[in-house]
């Protein structure tokens, strides 16, 4: 078992001058936990990335809180390095419940924030009739508006427009995103809507753009603007400790997932991103979302460099044996079965534009908009 896979911790262990460690169990994507770093100062705490959504994240994270001494009401920040569940799902509330500010990168977007498809504003003064509220930008809808919306309903019982369900939506290698079965379907719109009751949107109030500054811990830390894991991913950085929180853009063992969702080549920002880091001097602690503390990071990078370079040429070599070829085909080649899935084909798609930008692979267009590849 990886240590990133390893079950939560209860205990609280003091991992660098002023920063506690809180782990909260997750089952989501193979991984076993999440750690929930507490910074301390003189006015409180600023707690980063506090699990998932839900009443059972949220009863562990109260726990662990007790356990370390963290009253509610002395959370004055809660900082989220990406905008994947077990980053930001416990966050909003969180926030709300303690009167604390919350900080994301500048490109923080959760899939409960609105686009084009979604006008905002037909949500204003969306009556909940008793129910939980769950605040949306612009607005607020009921915890079971948003259990339609996540089923693939285009519409709540009021007429009033919801956002597109993240199930089955369309890809930009031209296939869809799981769908789900009409029975499965039914059952997460009923445990979805009790889990929206533990569920808020979390609005960043304060939004880094790389190297901004922020005082946490009782020193002057800096925001990483690290895109690659997510599109939005932060990583933060005290350079007079040479403490640095990883979030998932470098873990200890397993190698962080790269979305292809990225504008431009998302892999090569991802490796910009990696070496960057890996330019500072001085680094001493690294503190990952997942996993265990360690410190040599130049090396951590390398290997996970190593690993990319080692993927691009096993699609060298399967795209051979297969001709042209599309980006689900070939990630059915690359990924073991239980990998199947859009994460699997959103990271092949990274991978296949990569060689593409760089030259090294073609790309077309089959019916249906289905696009495929040849790395000749
Ligand atoms: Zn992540
Ligand atoms: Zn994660």
């Amino acid at each position: 078992m990886r240590q990133e896979q390893e079950p939560a911790s209860d205990e609280v262990i003091e991992v660098a001058p002023g920063i506690l460690r809180l782990q909260l169990p997750i089952e989501f994507t193979g991984l076993g936990h999440v750690n929930t770093y507490a910074l301390e100062d003189a006015d409180g705490f600023a707690l980063v990335d506090p699990g998932l959504p839900g009443k059972a994240s949220w009863d562990n994270l109260r726990s662990r809180m007790d356990a370390a001494g963290i009253p509610l009401a002395r959370v004055h920040t809660v900082l989220i390095t990406h905008s994947h569940p077990d980053h930001f799902g416990g966050a909003g509330l969180l926030a709300e419940e303690s009167g604390a500010r919350v900080v994301a990168s500048h490109r923080f977007r959760t899939w409960w924030d609105p686009d084009e498809s979604w006008d905002d504003t037909e949500l204003e003064g969306a009556d909940g009739g008793g129910e939980a509220r769950t605040h949306v930008p612009g607005g607020t809808t009921t915890a079971a508006s948003m259990a339609h919306a996540v089923v693939g309903h285009t519409h709540d019982a009021e007429g009033r427009k919801l956002p597109p369900s993240p199930f089955g939506r369309p890809t930009p290698w031209g296939g869809r995103t799981e769908d789900l079965p009409p029975e499965r379907k039914k059952e997460l719109a009923e445990n979805f809507e009790e889990a929206m009751r533990w569920f808020r949107v979390p609005h960043p109030s304060l939004r880094l753009a790389d190297l901004d500054p922020l005082r946490l811990a009782g020193r002057d830390w800096f925001g990483l603007y690290t895109p690659g894991h997510t599109a939005d991913h932060l990583c933060l950085w005290d350079p007079s400790t040479g403490t640095m929180l990883s979030g998932d853009h470098v873990l200890p063992t397993i190698t962080p997932h790269i979305s292809g969702m990225i504008e431009g080549d998302p892999l090569a920002r991802y490796v910009e991103s990696l070496d960057r880091i890996a330019s500072f001097d001085g680094v001493r602690l690294v503190l990952p979302a997942h996993g265990q503390p360690f410190t040599a990071l130049a090396e951590r990078v390398d290997e996970i460099k190593e690993h990319h370079e080692g993927r691009l040429a096993r699609l060298r070599e399967i795209s051979e044996e297969t001709g042209w070829c599309s980006v689900q085909d070939l990630s059915h080649r690359l990924f073991a079965e239980r990998s199947w899935g859009s994460m699997a084909e959103s990271e092949t798609y990274a991978h296949l534009e990569h060689l593409r930008l760089r030259g090294e692979a073609d790309r077309r267009e089959a019916p249906g908009g289905v696009l495929e590849y040849l790395v000749p």
